[in-house]
């Protein structure tokens, strides 16, 4: 198969049958463990308890109520972690044969009820009665579309204003397409598009004031969900070297038609990812995916410590990466025309607990060696832009720019703004992202019918 085949599409679902079967070794507590163990309300017990009686539109709706990306929830969660977590069924093992147990897939339920729903072409929300109120949303990532989606079921106008010229945030423009591929978000949106969101694409809301002004031209409230696109970087100046790229830029152009570019560059060199995280991951696989001859992952710390979730790392081994742990890199080698050469590294060892609580790398002086690669990926975390807090200057952002909001209503300091999502959070989930649209457009309804 072609790299290009590779990246086309994500890999098949359940189908009706298995997902049936898998349904049918649920436990129906009456607790419901999973459905404490969704972030976004997503309600695993109800909906697996709904298909288990084979009411599968309802059990469509009750994902939809509950989570407007359901679909996208069902694939990219880390449901081991989540509601899988708290699953009664793989508590059982303990008195059964070792592997004869495990918890129910909830993910995977869940994908298979939304793509059938697209499949049947159920209709799962009742046209509301129109409301005056007009609300802005700028950015529309997972934050964003739970929070546009959620008012416009109540009738709301919505406008969602978007930077870049395609709706769906990170899921857009960030996760790779073979792990949630352009066709599965299209279904998604146009899920949302239905109720009525109206999107501006290509509308930054961004200069001086400019979300604070939305409410003086006639939005009632807004919702702010920028998400985190700058990248950090080892180098101040990175984008001068030439075979440099941050994870921001790299992967997007994956998502936005550059793939072959892409290719190009990386088919049979060698390739350095530097970070522990996800997003690190994506960038590995998806190194090894487009040929490149070895790849590999740059990491101070140690394996254990690494944040990317444990069935990514295994992958990542599997497809043949080396893992250069307890190794900091300090700068680059470039030649005369500043073509990358290679990254220069130090060795670590780990020291006292820091303020993650993590044992700290600590250099091992005299141990620096250089790493000889064409590509490196810094996949070392996305921030805020430097200049966002001149976009909204009412409202309280911290030191590392992320908005200060409640987190029971996202709530600002600045009256009529409520903010979600990675821009309050940090780095986290997409399930926590729409879980934080959820609670912004409930507060938003409060706040304008007061
Ligand atoms: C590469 C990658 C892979 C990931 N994989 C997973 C995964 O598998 N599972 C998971 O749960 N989470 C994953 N995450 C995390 C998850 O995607 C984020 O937590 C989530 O997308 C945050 O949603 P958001 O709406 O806050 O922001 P975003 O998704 O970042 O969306 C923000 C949107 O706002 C737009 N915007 C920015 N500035 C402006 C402006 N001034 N005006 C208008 N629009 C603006 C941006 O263009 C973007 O479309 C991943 C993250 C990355 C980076
Ligand atoms: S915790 Fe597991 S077994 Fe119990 S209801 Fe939820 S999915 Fe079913």
């Amino acid at each position: 198969m072609s790299y290009a085949a590779n990246f086309e599409r994500m890999g098949r679902g359940f189908d009706l049958a298995h997902a049936i079967a898998e349904a049918d070794r649920c436990l129906l507590c009456h607790d419901a463990p999973c459905s404490k163990g969704c972030p976004a309300e997503t309600d695993p017990g109800a909906f697996i308890r709904k298909l288990r009686f084979k009411n599968i539109t309802g059990a469509i709706r009750t994902i939809k109520t509950n989570n407007i990306l359901g679909g996208a929830c069902g694939v990219l969660c880390p449901t081991p972690r989540l509601c899988e977590k708290e699953c009664s069924a793989r508590f059982q093992s303990l008195a059964r044969p070792q592997g004869a147990d495990r918890p129910i897939q909830i993910g995977k339920i869940q994908r298979f009820l939304i793509e059938h729903s697209w499949e049947q072409g159920s209709e799962v929300f009742d046209k509301p009665e129109p409301r005056p109120a007009k609300i802005a949303v700028v950015g529309s990532g997972p934050a964003g579309l739970s929070c546009a989606a959620e008012l416009a079921r109540d009738g709301y106008q919505v406008t969602v204003f978007e930077a870049r010229p395609e709706p769906g945030g990170v899921l857009r423009y960030g996760v790779v397409s073979y792990r949630f591929d352009l066709q599965f978000l299209r279904r998604e949106m146009e899920d949302i598009q239905a109720l009525g969101v109206n999107f501006q694409c290509n509308s930054a809301i961004q200069g001086k004031e400019s979300a604070e002004r939305l409410l003086k031209n006639g939005y009632g409230a807004v919702f702010l969900a920028p998400g985190l696109w700058a990248a950090a970087t080892l180098k101040p100046t990175p984008e001068d070297i030439e075979g440099l790229f941050s994870s921001v830029v790299y992967l997007a152009a994956l998502r936005d038609g550059r793939l072959a570019e892409m290719a190009r560059r990386i088919q049979g060199r060698t390739v350095a990812v530097i970070g522990g995280g996800s997003v690190a991951m994506d960038c590995i696989e998806s190194a090894v995916k487009l040929g490149a001859r070895d790849v590999y992952l740059i990491y101070r710390r140690s394996y254990r410590q690494m944040p990317a979730e444990p069935d990514e790392r295994i992958e990542a081994q599997e497809a043949g990466v080396h893992f250069l742990l307890l190794n900091q890199p300090v700068d680059y080698v470039t030649t005369d025309h500043n073509r990358l050469q290679g990254v220069k590294l130090v060795r670590t060892r780990l020291g006292e607990p820091d303020d993650s609580g993590r044992r700290r790398p600590e250099p091992i002086a005299g141990s620096t060696w250089v790493l000889e690669a064409d590509v490196v990926i810094e996949a070392i975390g996305n921030r805020a832009p430097e200049e966002s807090p001149e976009w909204y200057p009412h409202v309280k952002v911290n030191g590392q720019k992320l908005i200060q909001a409640d987190p029971a209503s996202g709530k600002t300091s600045a009256a009529g703004i409520f903010a979600g999502g990675d821009i309050v959070r940090g780095p986290a989930l997409v399930v926590q992202a729409v879980q934080d649209g959820k609670v912004a457009a409930r507060a938003i309804k409060a706040y304008l019918d007061q």
